[in-house]
């Protein structure tokens, strides 16, 4: 059959939606796009109903297959207390106990493709000789920090946290000790061992994807490539394929309520505000940020959740993007009293879940309060529309700063040190100053300006386009 003699790829993502929907993505543009078969293997959890409905989407192009590797039972290796690294580590060891029948199940394969904590899979391939490129499904900035992060750990003592200065990445924006993301500030935890664990593998990889564009990020590209200490590494190729974003899905009733409120708005109007699939507030922070958004006066839909101190927190990441289950309707109750009745008129608000590429795309979107998880940060910028930053975990404070400082698309709360909760008045000014004021204005300039850069790099004859491409030729030549 046709399928039989394609050339053959597998693609797998550790769990997270974070990493499942760049990687899914991705796999479906070397099927539409550049002519290739691709397996992507599914690590099971317990989780989510919007991974299934990702995967299981009744319309997949033909010559893209989910293969579903069985769940694994984690009770026993995971301890409770574990974090969000440490646990998606395990899993995706334990699940790729059957990774080497898996892939001589698919017969013969050109290429496997890898997320950044997926890297037990380089010593299979190894013997099965099939070349693993890695995808980071992060900025290149955040690349750079990665592959420096083995040099730093055997240059620095102590802990990181407690250096007196920035960090010096070489060639890169120096990345400020608050900013660090929270795997590398305790050097002790087992979040930090995994961590460095995958990253020193890196050099392992034929090459290495990053879901970016060279227009958003030319100096930790320029960087990563060019710099002798990256070279010396040594760092694989490069392949900038991105911006990649989710396509936008099946709408649900609620969906096209939601859609159909936008299009009554003005265009630019409408601040929408939503933190990735897991992301909450503090039961105070809640209730200062509707008092905020309502004094404000701006119109809004806002994705709300049960506030942290309530629900799960980040660590038990296998609730995220599964928020009904978490939340059922009892997040409102955190709302201030008559909230809902004040602000009908210019708010819509949205229990957990929202179609966010299409309201990112809609016209009368206007600004986005997002915790800068990298594919909101991508969506937000591939639709022309400017961020309010509200980091939470992760590599979130890295992307937030960067695109505020060097990239000019974000607006930021001012917050003193140790400050945990930001106030009324604060949210009030931000909300204001992204729809009315100069700075806001200035970051949708540049947004829009990035919207079309994006929208060129990912034509036939772009730089993202042509790198993928570029790398199936090569793999249907393997
Ligand atoms: N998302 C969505 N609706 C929501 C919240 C999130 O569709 O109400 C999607 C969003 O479009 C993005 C993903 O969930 O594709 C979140 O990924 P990101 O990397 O931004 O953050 P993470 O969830 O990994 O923290």
């Amino acid at each position: 059959s046709e399928i039989a003699t394609t050339p053959h790829v597998a693609v797998v993502s550790s769990p997270g939606m974070g990493h499942i929907i760049p990687l899914f993505e991705f796999a479906r543009c070397l099927v539409t796009l550049h002519g290739l078969h691709v397996s992507f293997l599914n690590i099971t959890t317990e989780a989510s109903t919007a991974q299934m409905q990702l995967l299981h989407s009744p319309n997949l192009p033909s010559g893209l297959d989910v293969v579903d590797l069985p769940l694994v039972d984690l009770s026993t290796l995971v301890s409770k207390d574990a974090l969000v690294l440490t646990r998606l580590s395990i899993n995706v060891e334990q699940s790729f106990g059957c990774l080497k029948s898996v892939l001589l199940n698919l017969g013969k394969l050109n290429a496997l493709v890898i997320d950044l904590f997926c890297t037990q899979a380089f010593d299979v391939c190894k013997e099965l000789s099939i070349p693993v490129y890695s995808f980071c499904t992060t900025s290149a900035a955040f690349l750079a920090f990665s592959l420096y992060i083995p040099t730093m750990d055997r240059e620095i003592e102590g802990e990181y946290v407690d250096l007196p200065e920035p960090v010096r990445l070489p060639g890169c924006s120096r990345v400020r000790i608050e900013d660090l993301l929270d795997q590398v500030r305790d050097r002790k935890n087992d979040e930090y061992k995994w961590y460095k664990y995958h990253v020193s593998r890196l050099p392992k990889a034929a090459g290495i994807l990053v879901n970016t564009w060279e227009d958003l990020e030319p100096i930790a590209l320029g960087a990563i490539r060019e710099n002798p200490v990256y070279t010396e590494i040594p760092t694989p190729q490069i392949y900038p394929v991105g911006p990649l974003i989710k396509d936008i899905e099946p709408l649900t009733a609620s969906d096209v309520d939601c859609l159909a409120w936008l299009d009554k708005q003005p265009t630019d109007s409408v601040i929408f505000i939503a933190l990735g699939s897991g992301g909450t507030l503090s039961t105070q922070q809640l209730t200062e940020f509707a008092w905020g958004l309502e004094l404000s006066g701006q119109r809004f839909i806002w994705v709300v959740r049960l506030p942290s101190d309530i629900a799960c927190d980040m660590a038990s990441f296998f609730c995220a993007g599964d928020g009904e289950a978490i939340n059922d309707g009892r997040e409102m109750e955190y709302l201030p009293e008559g909230f809902l009745e004040r602000t009908k008129e210019v708010g819509l608000v949205v229990s957990s879940w929202a179609p966010q590429v299409a309201v990112l795309s809609h016209p009368s979107t206007g600004a986005f309060v997002s915790h800068c998880g990298w594919n909101s940060s991508l969506e937000s910028v591939r639709c022309g529309v400017p961020m309010i930053g509200w980091p939470l975990y992760a590599e979130q404070r890295m992307n937030a700063t960067m695109l505020m400082e060097d990239v000019g698309v974000l607006t930021k709360p001012v917050v003193e040190p140790g400050q945990k909760t930001i106030g009324r008045l604060e949210i009030e000014r931000l909300m204001r100053t992204a729809i009315e004021g100069e700075e806001g204005k200035a970051c949708r300039r540049k947004a829009k300006e990035l919207k079309e850069s994006a929208g060129k790099t990912l034509s036939i004859g772009g730089a993202s386009y042509e790198s993928l491409s570029h790398l199936a030729k090569q793999w249907k030549a393997y």
